[in-house]
Formats: structure tokens, C-alpha cells, sequence
């Protein structure tokens, strides 16, 4: 008889782009429809982004899912291993904030046969690579680079322009509307 190969077969997904440009959204979308289709679905978000809400995950068009808030990589691990029902289909907002570690983590995961959908920043508000998402993009099978509205010009926008630079200078400044703006490459200039 042909012996088969029948691997349990997981994905990576990412959706990158700048703020405003419906990563969170995004995330919703597909991960309410996992759950439609009675996938044991669970969202996680940093700690970090408590901008909204502390349980759900929440766009800038106010559309929410219920998430665990997490420290680190390790406490979505952990969270996984003591579930009483496996896990099938997990969301991580705003991946840009966790470290380098995840990125082997989400491998594991979609090795053992998890789809895993990861949303965050590609670049900070210098046009930096943020975090572990190069990584993140280049372990993914899927990726969706997504656009954002250019507040000046109306264009579609890759940039996030952080408005006061007096604010504070570091990385990680989250906040909304009143410290970024999405920008197109060419209305960054100004
Ligand atoms: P992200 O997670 O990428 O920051 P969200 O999914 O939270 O984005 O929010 C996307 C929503 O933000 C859009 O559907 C729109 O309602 C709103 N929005 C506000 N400003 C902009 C902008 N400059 N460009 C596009 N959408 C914007
Ligand atoms: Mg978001
Ligand atoms: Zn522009």
C-alpha cells in the first residue's frame, strides 16, 4: 500500500503597515471568522497598549475582540499550555512590542499545525524596522502590507509621523491620534 503523508499543516500571517491603516481591523476580521467557523480562537495583545481597553483589542474605527493582555512570549506560552481545549487559530496585536523571541515561537506553533495571525508596525516613526518584524515577515507564509490615508495629501500612506517630537524621542511612544499621523513617503518631508 502508498504510504501518505499527512502533516498537520499550520500558517504564519502577518499584516504590517502603518498606524491607521486597519492592521487592528484586519485582525478582527479574520479572527471573528475563525471563530465563526468554531475554530478554538484566542487574541492576544501586549500589555503595553492599554489605549483603549485592558481585555479587548479595539481599532480606531472602535471595532473590539476580547484578547489577553500578555507581559512577553513566554506568558503566551504558558496561556497555551494550560488551556483544557487545543488551540487552533491564535491573533497577536501590535507585534512590533514583543521581542525577537516570538518569532521562533510562531514557527513552532505553525509547525505543529496553528494558524498564527500577527498584525503590527513594519516601520517606527523614524522609517525604522520595528521590533522583530523583519523577522516576522520573512518566517511568514502569507504577508499583507497595508496603507493608511496620508493626512496632507490624501495618497495612500506607508509612514507614521510622530506630530511632536518634543513629546518624547524613544520608540515606543504609544498613543493615537494625537501623536501620529499616517503619512505618504513624499508629504514626510514637510
Ligand atoms: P491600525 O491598527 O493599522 O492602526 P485600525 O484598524 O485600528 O488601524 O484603524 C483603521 C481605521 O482608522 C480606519 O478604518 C479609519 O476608520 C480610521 N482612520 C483614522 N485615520 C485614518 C487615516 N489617516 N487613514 C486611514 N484610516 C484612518
Ligand atoms: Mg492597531
Ligand atoms: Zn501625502
Amino acid at each position: 500500500m502508498e504510504r501518505t503523508r499527512q502533516p498537520t499543516v499550520g500558517i504564519i500571517e502577518i499584516i504590517c503597515g502603518p498606524m491607521f491603516s486597519g492592521k487592528t481591523e484586519e485582525l478582527i476580521k479574520r479572527l471573528t471568522r475563525s471563530k465563526i467557523a468554531k475554530k478554538n480562537t484566542v487574541v492576544f495583545k501586549p500589555i503595553i497598549d492599554k489605549r483603549f481597553d485592558e481585555i479587548q483589542v479595539v481599532s480606531h474605527s472602535d471595532q473590539k475582540i476580547v484578547s489577553i493582555p500578555v507581559k512577553d512570549t513566554d506568558a503566551i506560552k504558558s496561556y497555551l499550555q494550560n488551556t483544557e481545549k487545543p488551540i487552533e487559530v491564535i491573533g497577536i496585536d501590535e507585534a512590533q512590542f514583543f521581542d525577537n523571541s516570538i518569532v521562533q515561537f510562531v514557527e513552532q506553533l505553525a509547525n505543529s499545525g496553528l494558524r498564527v495571525v500577527l498584525s503590527g508596525l513594519d516601520q517606527d516613526f523614524e522609517g525604522k524596522p520595528f521590533g522583530p518584524m523583519p523577522l516576522l515577515l520573512a518566517a511568514a507564509d502569507v504577508v499583507t502590507k497595508q496603507y493608511a490615508i496620508c493626512i496632507i495629501c490624501g495618497a495612500p500612506a506607508s509612514k507614521s509621523h510622530r506630530v511632536n517630537l518634543d513629546i518624547d524621542n524613544n520608540q515606543i511612544l504609544v498613543g493615537g491620534m494625537e501623536i501620529y499621523e499616517a503619512r505618504c513617503r513624499a508629504c514626510l518631508q514637510f
